[in-house]
C-alpha cells in the first residue's frame, strides 16, 4: 500500500466518525502526493506523515455555568493543541452547538499549514465549545466565557499557546475571557488576540480576515485578467469576515449583493448597505431578515443560500460545508469565474472539484482566510514590545502578507506541475515549510 493511504487508514482508524478531519487530512496529503514521492523513504523512516496528523495534545474539559433562570448548564470546551514546529500554538475559539473533537481536529490542522503560510512563527491550534450563544443574554455569555477560560487559563501563555476568536467569539467574548484570565493569572500580556483597542488589541485584527480574502481574490482575478472593480460579488454569512469582505470588496468597486445567516440569505441588488448591516449584527445582534425590512430594494429568501443568484466572484465566509455540489452547478451556470473560501473549508470536497474542473478559480480557505490569524501574529509581536502600530502600518503590512500567500501558492503549484491549481500549491507550500521544521527538530 502507498505511504499516504497508509497513513489516511490510520487517521480513520485512530479517529472514528471524525469525517471533517478525515476529509482535511485527505485533501491535503493527496495534493502534496508529488512531494511525498519524492521523499518517501525518508519521510517513513521519521515517521513524518504519522506525526503530522496526530495532534501533539488534545485537552478537553467541563464548562459548568448558570444561567439567568438559575439553571445550572453543562457544555464541554476543547483545545487542540496540534503542531508547534513553528511557533507557539495559535488558531481561534470556535462557540457554536455543532463544535466537536472532528471539527476540531480538522480545524486544528488546516490551521497549522494556514499558519504557515504567513510567514510568522505561529503554530496550529483551535479550541471552543458546544455552546450556543443565541439568544443568550449578556450576563450569560460572561458566565460562559469566565468558566471555559477558568479551565483552558492552565494551558495557554504568550510563548504557549495564543488563542483568537472565531465563530461566535467576537471582541466582547474575548474581553470576557481576558478579564477573567488577567484575574486567575495576574500576568498581562498577549496570551489572547483579538482583544479591545485599548488593552492590547491591534488596529486592523477586527477587518483582517474580510480584508485579506479581498486582497488575495483580486490578485488571482488580476492574474488572470480580471478585476474585482465591477464585478458582481455574492457573500455568505454576516459575521465577522463576512462584515469585512463586503467592506473592501465594495472600497475595490465591486457590487456585493447578497449576505446571509443560518436562515436565509438578503439580496440587494443595489448593493448591500454595510451601515446597515453592521447595525443589525454589530449592534442589535439580529437576524439578516431585518435587512429586508429595512432597506426597500433587498428581498429575503428564507432557508435558501445565495449561491443561487447569479454573480462573478462568489465569497463563501460563513460555515464548513455551505457551498455543495448543486450549489457550485449553480454559480457555473449564473457566470460565476472565482471562488475563495472566507471561512473554513465552507465548500465540499465534490463541489471544488467540480469548479475547478469548469475552470472557476478557487482559491481555498488555508490561503485566503489567513490574513486573519496573519495580524493576530502582528497583534503578539506589537504586545511583546509594547508598542502599537497605525491602522496604515498594519493594513500595509496585511497586503505585503496576502500578496506574498499568492506568490507562494502559485509557485509551489508551478514546482510541481499544477498550475492554476491553488488548492495543490497551498498545501505543498505549507507543507514544505511545517515538514522542514519538523525534521529539522528531531523525532518530536
Ligand atoms: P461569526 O460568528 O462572526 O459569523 C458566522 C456567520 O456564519 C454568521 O452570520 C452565522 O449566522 C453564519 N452561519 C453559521 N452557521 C451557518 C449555517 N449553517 N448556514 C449559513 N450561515 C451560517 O464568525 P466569523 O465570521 O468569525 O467566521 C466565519 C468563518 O470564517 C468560519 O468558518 C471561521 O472558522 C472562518 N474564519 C474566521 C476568522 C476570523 O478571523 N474570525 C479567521 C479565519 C477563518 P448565524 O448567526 O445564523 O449563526
Amino acid at each position: 500500500m502507498k505511504y499516504i493511504e497508509e497513513v489516511l487508514n490510520r487517521v480513520m482508524i485512530n479517529n472514528p466518525g471524525e469525517t471533517e478531519f478525515h476529509t482535511a487530512v485527505r485533501e491535503v496529503l493527496l495534493s502534496v502526493e508529488p512531494v511525498v514521492l519524492s521523499h518517501e523513504k525518508e519521510y517513513r523512516e521519521i515517521q513524518l506523515l504519522e506525526r503530522l496528523v496526530e495532534p501533539e495534545r488534545i485537552i478537553s474539559f467541563r464548562i459548568p455555568w448558570v444561567d439567568d433562570a438559575g439553571r445550572l448548564h453543562i457544555n464541554r470546551g476543547y483545545r487542540v493543541q496540534f503542531n508547534s514546529a513553528l511557533g507557539p500554538y495559535k488558531g481561534g475559539l470556535r462557540f457554536h452547538p455543532s463544535v466537536n473533537q472532528s471539527i476540531l481536529n480538522f480545524l486544528a490542522f488546516e490551521q497549522t499549514f494556514k499558519n504557515a503560510l504567513t510567514g510568522q512563527a505561529i503554530g496550529g491550534g483551535k479550541g471552543g465549545a458546544n455552546f450556543d450563544p443565541k439568544g443568550k443574554s449578556d450576563r450569560e455569555i460572561m458566565a460562559f466565557c469566565q468558566s471555559f477560560m477558568s479551565e483552558l487559563f492552565k494551558y495557554i501563555g504568550p510563548n504557549e499557546d495564543v488563542p483568537a476568536g472565531d465563530i461566535g467569539v467576537g471582541s466582547r467574548e474575548i474581553g470576557y475571557m481576558y478579564g477573567q484570565y488577567k484575574r486567575l493569572t495576574n500576568q498581562y500580556e498577549g496570551t489572547l488576540t483579538g482583544k479591545g483597542l485599548r488593552y492590547g488589541g491591534s488596529l486592523v485584527r477586527t477587518e483582517a480576515t474580510g480584508y485579506g480574502l479581498v486582497y488575495i481574490t483580486e490578485e488571482m482575478l488580476n492574474a488572470a485578467g480580471r478585476t474585482l472593480k465591477d464585478s458582481i460579488v455574492t457573500v455568505s454569512g454576516s459575521g465577522n469576515v463576512a462584515i469585512y469582505a463586503i467592506e473592501k470588496a465594495a472600497a475595490m468597486g465591486a457590487r456585493v449583493v447578497t449576505a446571509s445567516d443560518s436562515d436565509g440569505y438578503v439580496y440587494d441588488p443595489d448593493g448591500i448597505k454595510l451601515d446597515v448591516l453592521k447595525e443589525i449584527k454589530e449592534e442589535k445582534r439580529g437576524r439578516i431578515s431585518m435587512y429586508a425590512d429595512m432597506v426597500p430594494s433587498a428581498g429575503y429568501f428564507s432557508g435558501r443560500k445565495p449561491w443561487e443568484v447569479g454573480c462573478d466572484v462568489a465569497l463563501p465566509c460563513a460555515i464548513q460545508y455551505e457551498m455543495d455540489l448543486d450549489d457550485a452547478k449553480k454559480l457555473v451556470s449564473g457566470g460565476c469565474i472565482a471562488v475563495a473560501e472566507g471561512a473554513n473549508m465552507p465548500v465540499t470536497e465534490d463541489a471544488t472539484m467540480y469548479l475547478q474542473s469548469q475552470g472557476v478559480l478557487f482559491m481555498p480557505g488555508k490561503a485566503s482566510n489567513a490574513g486573519g490569524v496573519a495580524v493576530s501574529a502582528l497583534e503578539m509581536s506589537q504586545n511583546s514590545m509594547r508598542i502599537k502600530k497605525s491602522f496604515e502600518e498594519v493594513d500595509n503590512q496585511l497586503q505585503l502578507i496576502m500578496k506574498d500567500i499568492w506568490q507562494q501558492v502559485i509557485t509551489a503549484a508551478h514546482d510541481y506541475g499544477r498550475d492554476g491549481n491553488y488548492v495543490a500549491g497551498a498545501n505543498i507550500a505549507g507543507f514544505r515549510c511545517v515538514v522542514k521544521a519538523m525534521r529539522e527538530q528531531g523525532w518530536v
